[in-house]
């Protein structure tokens, strides 16, 4: 590995914790109307590059959309918001945040200006009663959300906000923290996990971002993790770290894997899943994306 693409790795690992500012919150009453119930996604994001490149996941993104009633806002868990407890984004103009090292100049020329949402965010903390949420106004839209977003909604004319994936919890937490924001889909609210199933950049071949192949381990990852999707078993998905060496090495970390779970908890009995960019990419990396609904 040389010096940049260690510097690369590194910056992709997403730092644990940040400041918060709690705001006073009024009990929030209003409520949006009712809507056709909408769809979830979990979206593989990959490579920051995605962001700029011309690809058959860019590709993908936008077919999905295309799929899509119409989205009054959009809750995004990112993997790259990994913080002590769980906050939510709530200021009206969220930056983006270029959270990455070593990537060409044009990558740090993206803005995707789409507006914040600071009712939903209040709508959002109170939703949620497994946690205590904090109204952030210092965080903005990281790499984990425009880079897809952008792709989805290129005219950032859909309102973002984020909610923050707590890394002091394990992923039965997360699932159950997900049920709670389940009535936001009737009310034209998309919820977008984003992160990646398979994500082991320590091993990852960089030199062979654009070419489709995985390792054996990760061939059997993808193999396993898709069969449970697809057969609704969510309760070995959840206890991933049980699997064996195969699932281990796919998830050495959990922060990419976590938004998947989110996705996962928002999924109703009648809700079918079906898979998308469903590929291995260097070695150690999958692109596999989900839509339930
Ligand atoms: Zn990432």
């Amino acid at each position: 590995m040389d010096r940049k693409q260690f510097i690369k790795l590194f910056s992709l690992i997403p730092l644990a914790g940040m400041n918060m500012k709690l705001s006073d919150l009024n009990k929030f009453s209003q409520q949006l109307p009712l809507t056709e119930k909408m769809p979830v996604l979990f979206l593989g994001h990959g490579s920051p590059m995605n962001a700029i490149e011309e690809n058959e996941y860019v590709s993908g993104f936008r077919t999905i959309a295309k799929t899509l009633p119409k989205v009054k806002a959009i809750v995004c868990v990112s993997a790259h918001w990994y913080t002590k407890g769980t906050m939510v984004t709530a200021m009206p103009k969220p930056k983006t945040i270029h959270d990455f090292g070593g990537f060409p100049e044009a990558l740090y020329k993206v803005q995707y200006s789409a507006p914040g949402a600071p009712e939903l965010a209040k709508q959002t903390k109170e939703l949620i009663k497994k946690a205590s949420v904090g109204l952030d106004e210092t965080w903005g839209l990281d790499h984990g959300a425009w880079s897809v977003l952008k792709h989805l909604f290129p005219n950032a004319d859909v309102p973002v906000i984020q909610l923050s994936i707590d890394y002091t919890k394990d992923a039965q937490w997360h699932f159950e923290l997900a049920k709670e924001l389940q009535s936001l889909r009737d009310k034209g609210i998309l919820i977008v996990g984003s992160g990646n199933i398979i994500h082991n950049l320590y091993d990852a071949a960089f030199d062979r971002i654009n070419e489709n192949f995985g390792y054996d381990w990760a061939i059997e990852a993808r193999e396993k993790t898709n069969a449970l999707l697809l057969k609704g078993d969510f309760d070995q998905l959840i206890h991933y770290e049980k699997f064996g060496k195969p699932l281990q090495k796919a998830v050495p970390t959990p922060d990419h894997y976590l938004p998947l779970i989110y996705t996962l908890g928002l999924k109703n009995e009648k809700d079918k899943l079906e898979l998308f960019n469903d590929k291995l990419l260097a070695g150690s990396l999958s692109m596999t994306s989900v839509k339930i609904g």
